[in-house]
């Protein structure tokens, strides 16, 4: 049941982040949101969430990292194996290639916001390997209330969406990673909005080669958002 306490994560979910087409499961999230919606609150709240089924497989919640004024916030898709045991986004393999690949692209991790779309580590046994599953849309949905509030209290002026699951839960269904990404989108979240690949799909080519072509490319996109962020340094120094 949504209450009014809940009114400012209904705002975001309906009106201010577009994202009126999303339908939020009767149990999800929001039945576990603070009477207070500060960052500290709603992390503190997020630690105990059941607001879907993932909870139960995973180690923590994976809430997100980084300054709460940052002009930057990148968005991936659900913490790994090793971010869950970790309780960090983004510091598995994909994690390590997604700073190596910020730091040739000029930016420093430590001005950003990272965090992702679904904050608990949804995976399948393979041997004695945790092997990584994508959410499906109602985990997604379920799970989006606490994106819209970290959205609200960061604030990003830059925006950038790594992956599909990313990208079509604050873009539409319809959004092709594959088709617009490295772009500037137009988009009411925020001032600028990027999506790009995830960091883990470039782990996943199917040969060195093309992993370097992958990566390459991410790099470029990257720049892309580099360009801009110091373009505002300038603009406000
Ligand atoms: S995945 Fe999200 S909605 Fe589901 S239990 Fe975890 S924090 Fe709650």
């Amino acid at each position: 049941m949504i209450t009014p306490t809940h009114s400012l994560a209904c705002e975001l979910l309906s009106l201010k982040k577009d994202m009126s087409n999303h339908e939020i499961p009767e149990l999800s999230a929001l039945n576990f949101f603070p009477e207070s919606l500060d960052y500290a609150s709603l992390k503190n709240a997020a630690e105990g969430c059941k607001g879907c089924e993932l909870y139960n497989n995973a180690t923590q919640t994976v809430f997100g990292a980084g300054g709460l004024t940052a002009e930057l916030m990148f968005i991936g898709e659900q913490p790994g194996d090793e971010e869950d045991l970790a309780g960090l986004p983004f510091v598995g393999p994909a994690g390590r290639l997604f700073d190596k690949a910020l730091e040739e692209a000029g930016i420093d991790r430590s001005v950003a916001y990272v965090t992702n779309t679904v904050k608990h580590f949804k995976w399948k046994p393979q041997g004695k390997r945790r092997l990584h599953e994508r959410p499906n849309a109602r985990e997604v949905e379920a799970c989006l209330p606490w994106l819209a509030a970290e959205m609200d209290v960061i604030a990003p002026r830059i925006l950038v969406l790594l992956g599909a699951t990313a990208a079509q839960a604050l873009l539409g269904k319809q959004f092709r990673v594959t088709k617009e990404r490295g772009v500037w989108l137009d988009s009411p979240m925020a001032e600028r909005v990027l999506a790009t690949v995830h960091p883990s799909s470039i782990l996943r080519a199917p040969d060195p080669q093309e992993r370097e072509v992958q990566y390459a490319e991410f790099v470029q996109d990257l720049r892309t958002v580099a360009a801009d962020l110091n373009l505002g340094a300038q603009t406000r120094a």
